[in-house]
């Protein structure tokens, strides 16, 4: 995944129909709530309807579905013909649980099928599926105040389709959810792609990119086991999350000040409160931080308890790498490790040193 070309770079390219802009970003067009490539034959939006979205995994976590007229999602010659039968299906039924089983029982093969998605889409099939399921339910998240003003009420209860869905991703609205703590969820835009904050009185409960792999779990996990019922909306502590993290990723914060709610076992806080005592733009090691907490044998533990982390960025999980340097695993994958800890040290270099 690359970083989007500027804006009006896009738009250019998506009025021109440049084909030289093709895979680099597709368009999102708010009206219509379907995605198109840049060289779509469709009328194109005014420039106030539009966002890009550098991958189609992410313009489906946004709650986009595929334009029909250039389809993106099933042309050229990545997506063989054997796949549009399962694609069509899964179009009528986004949250559709497909296992290897079912699409042996169709006739595929789930090897090929996890190859020529992963080949045609940038993403395997499973991640496919969570995108749409979570997309659908994540559309009044990143759609803003408008429709989240409506909140429970109105827009929430007309629309009951994302209210089921809204459910089945984040768990049993309130009402339902007796004994429980309310949280917030909210959507964040970052240079690295969209984050999902939540939130409650009481602080950050979660920070994720929304493609990470384990975000379902950790939202089971965050209603199930935590008693927490999740509502979208607005709350101070995420907007203070969204303003830290922009001043952030433009290289003016270093340090986050913003409540923390760390809920985990006393291992996994210790292990939590001591990334955050790794300064911005260093490094440590696993070893480093098992003696940090006082278990020095503890480094596999260490390891786990790092990839649970579900305060992305603010605590900062990114800062610990392999003894040799290299980077090992990362929840938000490689990539942005590796970014985020490029931007840490460039921002780091000043010309007295
Ligand atoms: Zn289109």
């Amino acid at each position: 995944m690359m970083l989007l070309p500027p804006t009006t770079e896009m738009y250019r390219a998506l009025v021109e129909r440049d084909a030289s802009f093709e895979g680099l970003f597709y368009a999102c067009v708010r009206t219509t709530g379907i995605f198109c490539r840049p060289t779509c034959h469709a009328r194109k939006p005014k420039p106030e309807n539009v966002e890009f979205a550098g991958t189609i995994q992410e313009a489906l976590h946004r709650g986009y579905r595929p334009c029909q007229l250039c389809e993106p999602m099933s042309a050229g010659p990545a997506a063989p013909n054997w796949l549009a039968p399962l694609l069509d299906e899964i179009k009528r039924d986004p949250d559709l649980k497909l296992r290897d089983q079912d699409l042996r029982a169709r006739g595929l093969d789930p090897v090929q099928v996890r190859r020529a998605f992963k080949r045609g889409f940038g993403m395997t099939f499973q991640a496919y599926q969570r995108a749409c399921r979570l997309g659908t339910a994540m559309k009044a998240l990143h759609g803003g105040a408008r429709t989240l003003d409506a909140g429970l009420d109105a827009g929430f209860d007309s629309d009951s389709g994302f209210r089921e869905a809204f459910a089945k991703v984040f768990g049993d609205a309130p009402g339902r959810a007796r004994d429980t703590a309310l949280l917030v969820a909210s959507w964040i835009e970052t240079p690295l792609g969209p984050m999902l904050a939540i939130a409650g009185d009481e602080g950050l409960e979660l920070l994720e990119f929304v493609d990470r792999r384990a975000l379902e779990t950790e939202l089971r996990e965050l209603g199930r086991k935590w008693k927490r019922a999740i509502v979208p909306g607005d709350h101070a502590i995420l907007d203070r999350t969204a303003a830290q993290l922009s001043e952030y990723f433009a290289g003016a914060r270093r340090a986050f000040d913003i409540p923390l709610k760390l809920q985990g076992s006393p291992f996994q806080i210790a292990a939590w409160q001591a990334l955050c005592d790794i300064p911005y733009g260093e490094t440590r090691s696993y070893a480093d931080m098992a003696r940090r907490v006082g278990s020095p044998g503890a480094v596999r533990a260490i390891g786990r308890a790092n990839g649970q982390n579900r305060l992305c960025v603010v605590v900062p999980c990114h800062r610990v790498i392999q003894a040799d340097g290299s980077l090992c695993g990362y929840g938000g994958g490689r990539w942005r490790k590796q970014w985020l800890l490029d931007h840490e040290r460039g921002a780091r270099v000043r010309p007295t040193v």
